[in-house]
């Protein structure tokens, strides 16, 4: 498959000054999950996108962006990021020959996204500070400089990451009956919803989604109704967000399409992630947060059964072994014998 500006072009703001950018993001796989399926009395299928180049979701919106920012004249890009923008960013920046410069939540990001915006060669700065206020001070910086701001608030973020949504419709034949997906900073359950409006004015399908925005109890403003949580905590550091900047449509997908806002505990974040492994699939603690709210609403008898389900696995597993680490067992040192090693296995 070609990258999604070139895949989606008639549905993006893509010109014939935009230049040709891809690192081969987007067309990830739609994985049926029958463990879960049956857990659910429903049909669930995984929308894998921690198998895209830089192993999370932000490559969709990242492509569009530095695609624009590229055609703008820009020589520089700035984000804050809880980890996985930072390494989106850097990457397409170091693909379309520009500066990066990441402004991340000192301590706060999980080890293999630090790892890949150094490696991909970011300017990155960790602030003693939270991400809603590494995000105040980027903003700051782009409104007075000439730098290109890529956060979600940048609508062409949200733009190439509404095509999600449309792989889902292609891939299934319709839209699902529900899109579970876990909300941080509020951009791409917008963009979902968003891509699945487009596809349907275009004629693709007669139907729409409910949108299922679940978030981390430590973190969860839309959850719970209110504007903003001051000290955001949770294990599931890619949606530890307390200010969501995309709020406003968020709600609006929500209500649009008849869905809701849950919030769901760690632990049981930690339980949807080993069942999510438990069907080969290796996804990061904020990407199992829709499972671990699927889970919750089936066993509050709030899930009719029988409906199809598309919950967005937003990152690998690989961006956070640490969180993996954490919560099992550490593997049995025996000695290099026949003996000691079926001793242990057996
Ligand atoms: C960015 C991110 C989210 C949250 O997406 P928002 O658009 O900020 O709501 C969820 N999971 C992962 C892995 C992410 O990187």
């Amino acid at each position: 498959m070609p990258g999604l500006l070139e895949r989606y072009r008639p549905y993006l703001p893509v010109t014939d000054r935009t230049p040709p950018l891809s690192l081969h993001e987007g067309s990830t796989p739609l994985i049926p999950a029958p463990k879960l399926s049956e857990a659910l009395s429903c049909e669930l299928h995984l929308k894998y996108e921690g198998l895209n180049p830089t192993g999370s979701f932000k490559d969709r919106g990242m492509v569009m962006a530095v695609a624009k920012a590229v055609e703008d004249g820009a020589d520089t890009v700035i984000c804050a990021s809880t980890g996985n923008t930072s390494a989106a960013a850097a990457a397409y920046a170091a693909r379309a020959g520009l500066k990066c410069i990441v402004l991340i939540p000192d301590g706060n990001i999980a080890l293999g996204k630090l790892a890949q915006a150094m490696a991909y060669g970011a300017r990155i700065v960790a602030v003693q500070g939270n991400f809603d206020e590494a995000l105040h001070l980027v903003r700051e910086i782009s409104a007075a400089h000439p730098i290109a701001l890529v956060n979600s608030v940048n609508p062409h973020r949200l733009q190439g990451q509404k095509t999600a949504a449309f792989e889902i419709v292609d891939d299934l034949g319709e839209a699902p009956d529900i899109l579970a997906i876990p909300v941080g900073n509020a951009g791409n359950i917008s963009a979902y919803w968003m891509g699945f409006r487009e596809y349907r004015s275009a004629g693709k399908m007669p139907g729409l989604p409910r949108m299922w925005g679940i978030q981390a109890a430590g973190a969860a403003p839309l959850a719970r109704g209110v504007d903003r949580v001051e000290h955001p905590e949770t294990i599931a550091t890619a949606i530890r967000i307390g200010a969501p900047a995309s709020a406003h449509l968020a709600r609006a997908a929500v209500q649009e399409s008849g869905g809701l806002f849950d919030l769901v505990t760690d632990d049981e974040i930690m339980a949807a992630y080993h069942r999510i492994a438990g069907e080969g699939v290796f996804c990061e603690p904020a990407s199992a947060a829709p499972v671990a709210g699927l889970l919750k609403l089936h066993a509050a008898g709030q899930l009719k059964p029988g409906q199809r389900i598309v919950a967005v696995l937003t990152g690998n597993g690989l961006k956070d072994p640490q969180s993996a680490l954490r919560s099992v067992a550490a593997p049995v040192a025996v000695p290099a014998r026949m003996d000691a090693v079926l001793e242990s296995i057996l």
